[in-house]
C-alpha cells in the first residue's frame, strides 16, 4: 500500500479564507502534503482541479465543498461533501436530503465539527452538528484544527497566545466527540473518522499593519488525513481524485497531528487464518485474529475496543491476538510543548 497525506476541509476567497487555489497548492508544496481537498461554503468552485509542481514534488487540489443552511439561525450542521460533482447547496435546509443527494451521485459526506464551543467574546457561535438521525453519512470529522480553538481558548488574552503560537493549539479530538463517534459505531453505523483543517489563512489588523493568523501552511503541517492506496498518486487527475476518494470511503485512513512528529509510516491491520485486513475493513472471525500496530516512533498507544480501552502501553509497536468480536481502533499519544497531545487516531477494524 502507498500513504498519501490529505489535508482536508480549508477556504479560498470564494469563502471566508485569503488566499486563491494557487496559494494554496504552493503553500502545500513547501510540506509534505500530496492532496488538498478544498471546501468553500456552499459554492463548488469549477474548473480549478490541479496539480501543483515544484521540482519532484506534486500536490493535487481538488475542489469540494463545505455546505451549510445559510438562513438557519443559530447557524449549525455544517457538512463537508466531496466528488458529488454537483452543487447540492440549495439542499441544505434538510440535511437528511442533502446527505442522501450526496450518496446518490457518489460523493461522500462528513459531518463537520460536530461538536463546538462558542466564542463570545470574538462574536463565533458553537457551530455544531444538530441532527443526529441522519443516516447514509460516509464519515465524522473527529479532529478540526481551526474549530478547537474555540474549546480550548478561554478569552481574549488565550486567543492572542495562540494566534502568535498556533503550535500550542492541537491537544486531541474533543471526548465528547470521539464519544458519540464510538455510540453510532456501536449502533452499526459505519462512520469514517477523517480531521480537517479548516484552514483560512484569516489576516487582522494589527496597528498598522495586517497578519496572517493561522496560516495555511501551518495548517498543512498539523493535522492531516493520511490515506493508504493500492497506488501512488498517477499525475492523471481523474483516476487520481477516484483513488483518492474510495480510500477515504473505505476508512482506509487515520488521523494524525503531525506536528510532534510526523505520522507518516503509521499502520493498524488484522491478520486472520483467511484474511489480512487494514483499518476501515471488517473481517469474519473463525478464530484468534492478531492485531497489529506500527508506529512511526515511540508513543503512548491505546487500543480501544467498542469504545472501551483495553490495552495502554508506551513503544513503537503492539501486537494483541484476541478472540474477541468488536469494533477496534488506536490512539496514540506523544509529548510537544510540555504536555501529552494526541498524535495519531485510526479508523476501526470489524471484527465480525
Ligand atoms: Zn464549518
Ligand atoms: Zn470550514
Amino acid at each position: 500500500m502507498y500513504e498519501l497525506t490529505i489535508n482536508l476541509h480549508m477556504h479560498t476567497t470564494y469563502s471566508d479564507g485569503t488566499g486563491s487555489h494557487a496559494d494554496l497548492g504552493h503553500a502545500a508544496l513547501k510540506t509534505g502534503v500530496d492532496v488538498l481537498l478544498v471546501t468553500d461554503h456552499n459554492v463548488l468552485v469549477q474548473g480549478v482541479d490541479a496539480y501543483y509542481h515544484e521540482g519532484k514534488k506534486r500536490v493535487l487540489v481538488l475542489a469540494c465543498e463545505e455546505i451549510h443552511d445559510q438562513g438557519r439561525v443559530p447557524q449549525k450542521n455544517h457538512l463537508l461533501v466531496f466528488g458529488a460533482d454537483e452543487e447540492l447547496a440549495t439542499l441544505a435546509d434538510n440535511p437528511q436530503t442533502l446527505v442522501s443527494a450526496v450518496r446518490r451521485l457518489g460523493g461522500l459526506s462528513f459531518i463537520a465539527h460536530p461538536v463546538e464551543s462558542a466564542m463570545p467574546d470574538f462574536g463565533e457561535t458553537a457551530i455544531s452538528w444538530e441532527d443526529w438521525t441522519v443516516t447514509g453519512l460516509t464519515g465524522i470529522e473527529i479532529w478540526n484544527g481551526f474549530s478547537e480553538l474555540k474549546s480550548i481558548a478561554r478569552g481574549k488574552l488565550d486567543t492572542v497566545f495562540y494566534a502568535f503560537f498556533p503550535e500550542a493549539i492541537p491537544h486531541g479530538p474533543l471526548p465528547e466527540t470521539l464519544h458519540i463517534w464510538d455510540d453510532l459505531l456501536a449502533k452499526g453505523q459505519r462512520l469514517v473518522a477523517i480531521g480537517g483543517s479548516d484552514a483560512h489563512a484569516l489576516r487582522i489588523p494589527l496597528g498598522p499593519f495586517h497578519k496572517t493568523v493561522f496560516p495555511y501552511e501551518y495548517h498543512f503541517s498539523t493535522i492531516n488525513t493520511h490515506t493508504l492506496t493500492p497506488k501512488p498518486l498517477t499525475g492523471k487527475l481523474a483516476e487520481d481524485r477516484q483513488m483518492v476518494f474510495e480510500a477515504l470511503a473505505a476508512g482506509h485512513c487515520f488521523v494524525g497531528n503531525d506536528l510532534p512528529a510526523p505520522t507518516h509510516g503509521f499502520r493498524f491491520s488484522a491478520q486472520s487464518r483467511e484474511a489480512n485486513v487494514m483499518m476501515g475493513d471488517e473481517t469474519a472471525m473463525t478464530g484468534p485474529v492478531t492485531l497489529q500496530i506500527k508506529l512511526p516512533t515511540i508513543a503512548e498507544i491505546r487500543l480501544i475496543k467498542n469504545g472501551r480501552c483495553i490495552k495502554k502501553t508506551t513503544g513503537e509497536s503492539l501486537v494483541y491476538v484476541t478472540n474477541d468480536p468488536g469494533f477496534y481502533r488506536v490512539e496514540a499519544y506523544k509529548r510537544y510543548l510540555g504536555k501529552s497531545r494526541g498524535w495519531i487516531f485510526s479508523n476501526p477494524i470489524y471484527l465480525k
